[in-house]
């Protein structure tokens, strides 16, 4: 039998029409008793993949390959006893696929009884099953997250509210929130109708004490008064169509306590068409109390950052944090050699340091007339060939320390320049994050006052100066005098040498020479004696300790010889040179040996002898002492030789020691007295520190 005859076969056995059969949207088969196929309308073609002609007059089974195959006899056994059969069937289509069919299938018979054909319609129900676990697996998700969240969840049926709503509108109301606000007591009427579904194990935990049965009586426990608002507002986003809704509101737990919750209601369109809502809950008292904590430090910190008496700037180093990052990986490790090549960098790194804040204090510092004045690069407000400090403070965060502290000359916006103490603070953390705070203590009266007392010293050291040179003037006259009275009778005797009959020059020409010298010689004495009394500021300058000595010496050689005294110097060879003023370090020395000569003068010692020493201590500073053979100090007087205006002697100011300290101290040194342990004598010592570039 061809195809054709199968076909018109399949239609008289079906007793239908092609084009009906074709119409039908179920897959429609019809086989014959041994199960070979007679018709296949197009929704099997579409089904199954097979096309008409490919399959009539073929097996069913063999091309379809219902399973399971072990129960193909049962099936057949019912088919015959009861003309029919329904069930699934996992099958195969043309691409070997497997597919879920719900067949149904009956048997007709002909005029003697016998099976004729079957009929079978089919329907697709992999579809279905893929949806069908896709909702089984998306439900199960949503179970267990509903469970397990940490947040607390709620799931009310809300359909009694509904009728509620509509009441009032039948009642003529539409403005919801109106009538809200004035009827807190329908709010609670619509809480206490919505039903509680279920809740999860979080709410148990956030609202309840343990049982999860006895949170699901009563909305209305959960709701202050406080928050029938907030229900209020959440009904009317329902009602509005929102998808979700989202606010703070206070709520209550079963204990009676209240806290701060973020809640969340959620209006799913197939939930809401099933009365059904989700409502998520989050404790965020925490987060409340930290916030609030913040904001508090916040402002206790932006009141003592505008509060504080001290010039404050908040500045962004984030742009200096990038060049750092930058010389870094160029492999850069010591910024201030780094510096030292490129002097460029430091104008680049104020460029970066931007004022972003400062407080009402730097405004008057900087005489500034707003904020705004002040904010942006700092560059301006550092003077050229001056920005030590700046350079010292940007070293200071290359090595990440947490502060830096100097004092500094700095331009003003009306261009006046202030000295004030300058001082960053940045921990690192704050460093990181871009942040530095720096602060300005206006110093400029304390540097006045201190150049004040330098100013004073300098003229008291000078008054002394005059006061000793004062004593010295019988010294000094004499020794004034001696080149002068040498140059006198040198010249008279030239004079008679050249009187001669024959006059005789060479030996006129060495008595020249001789009053020259002594010329030369008296006038270096004025000048030494100038340099003491003139009145000038000092001028530190690197000296040799050794040459100082010599020339006070020299100064005093008249005064030694007139007192008898000995003089006996122990110089140290080589000794690293001292920075300080030579005019005030000899009134130093000359001071302490004047002091001694008058004290072995005024106690008649017989023996007088003189020692100036000078050494390099184990600390590695220069000591000079000097000793006499003198009375020494009373115990009494030990304390007391350094105060002003004390004196032992008749005619004595008592202003020679307390001027050495203030000349030694200034040089950054000490000066003590004391008695030499060995014999009878004073022993005053002066310890400096060597020159830093000695
Ligand atoms: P003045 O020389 O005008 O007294 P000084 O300040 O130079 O003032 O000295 C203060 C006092 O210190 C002296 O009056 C003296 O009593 C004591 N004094 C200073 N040098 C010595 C010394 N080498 N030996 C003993 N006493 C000394």
């Amino acid at each position: 039998m061809d195809a054709e005859g199968f076909d018109r076969r399949a239609h008289q056995a079906a007793g239908e029409r092609p084009e009906w059969f074709d119409l039908v949207h179920e897959s429609l088969i019809v086989r014959d008793a041994a199960g070979r196929i007679l018709a296949w309308n197009r929704a099997s073609e579409r089904l199954y993949g097979w096309r008409r002609e490919q399959v009539l007059g073929q097996p069913v089974e063999t091309l379809l390959q219902s399973a399971p195959a072990e129960l193909a006899a049962a099936r057949e056994e019912q088919l015959r006893s009861a003309g029919r059969w329904d069930g699934e069937l996992r099958r195969r289509n043309a691409a070997g696929e497997e597919l879920h069919v719900e067949v149904r299938w009956a048997l007709h018979r002909d005029d003697s009884g016998a099976p004729a054909h079957i009929v079978e319609t089919g329907r697709d129900l992999s579809e279905r099953r893929r949806a069908e676990a896709a909702l089984q697996a998306s439900e199960h998700r949503y179970r267990n997250l509903f469970g397990a969240m940490a947040a607390s969840f709620w799931e009310l049926d809300f359909s009694a509210v509904g009728a509620l709503l509509r009441g009032l509108r039948k009642a003529g109301v539409s403005d919801y929130a109106g009538y809200f606000a004035e009827h807190p007591d329908f709010a609670r009427q619509l809480i206490g109708a919505t039903r509680i579904v279920d809740i999860n194990d979080e709410t148990v935990r956030l609202f309840g004490r343990g049982s999860k049965a006895e949170l699901l009586e009563d909305l209305n426990a959960y709701w202050p008064d406080e928050s029938l608002p907030v229900y209020a507002a959440s009904v009317l986003a329902a009602v509005g169509g929102l998808p979700h809704y989202r606010i703070e509101a206070r709520l209550r737990r079963l204990d009676g306590s209240v806290f701060d919750a973020l809640f969340t209601a959620c209006f799913a369109p197939e939930a809401v068409a099933r009365g059904r809502l989700l409502i998520g809950v989050i404790d965020i008292s925490e987060r409340k109390r930290a916030y609030a904590a913040l904001e508090q430090s916040e402002s206790r910190y932006r009141n003592l950052f505008q509060a504080m008496a001290v010039s404050f700037w908040q500045l962004d180093s984030s742009g200096l944090n990038a060049l750092f990052a930058e010389l870094r990986a160029q492999g850069v490790s010591d910024l201030h050699a780094y510096i030292d090549a490129h002097p460029e960098f430091l104008r680049q790194a104020m460029e970066v340091s931007v004022a972003i804040d400062v407080n009402d204090r730097a405004l008057t510092l900087f005489g500034a007339g707003s904020t705004q004045e002040l904010l942006g690069p700092v560059t301006r407000f550092w003077i050229p060939g001056r920005a030590e400090a700046f350079r010292g403070s940007i070293e200071a965060g290359w090595r990440r320390e947490p502060g830096y502290q100097a004092e500094t000359r700095l331009r003003t916006v009306d261009g006046r320049e202030i000295d004030v103490l300058f001082f960053v603070t940045a921990p690192p953390d704050m460093r990181d994050k871009g942040m530095v705070l720096v602060g300005n203590i206006d110093i400029s009266e304390q540097v006045a006052a201190r150049a004040g007392l330098r100013q004073a010293q300098a003229e008291l050291a000078h008054a002394s100066r005059v006061a000793m040179l004062g004593e010295l003037t019988a010294s000094i006259a004499h020794e004034v005098n001696q080149p002068l009275a040498a140059i006198a009778t040198n010249g008279a005797a030239g004079l008679r040498w050249l009187a001669r009959a024959e006059p005789d020059v060479d030996e006129a020409r060495t008595l020249l020479q001789r009053m020259s010298d002594d010329a030369r010689r008296a006038a270096e004495i004025i000048s030494r004696i100038r340099g003491m009394a003139l009145r000038r500021a000092p001028e530190p300058a690197p000296l040799a300790l050794d040459a100082l000595v010599q020339e006070a010496v020299q100064f005093l050689q008249h005064e030694l010889r007139a007192q008898q005294a000995q003089l006996r110097l122990q110089l140290a060879p080589a000794l690293p040179t001292v920075q300080g003023d030579r005019v005030q370090l000899q009134q130093v020395i000359v001071n302490l040996v004047v002091n001694a000569l008058q004290a072995m003068a005024q106690a008649g010692s017989p023996r007088r002898e003189l020692r100036i020493e000078t050494l390099r201590t184990a600390a590695g500073e220069i000591e000079l002492a000097v000793l006499d053979s003198g009375p020494g100090i009373a115990a009494e007087h030990l304390d007391r030789l350094f105060e002003s205006f004390f004196s032992t002697k008749p005619n004595g100011m008592g202003l020679g020691l307390p001027v050495c300290r203030s000349i030694i101290e200034a040089h950054g040194g000490r000066v003590a007295a004391g008695n030499r342990g060995d014999d009878c004598g004073a022993r005053f010592v002066v310890t400096l520190p060597v020159a830093a570039t000695g």
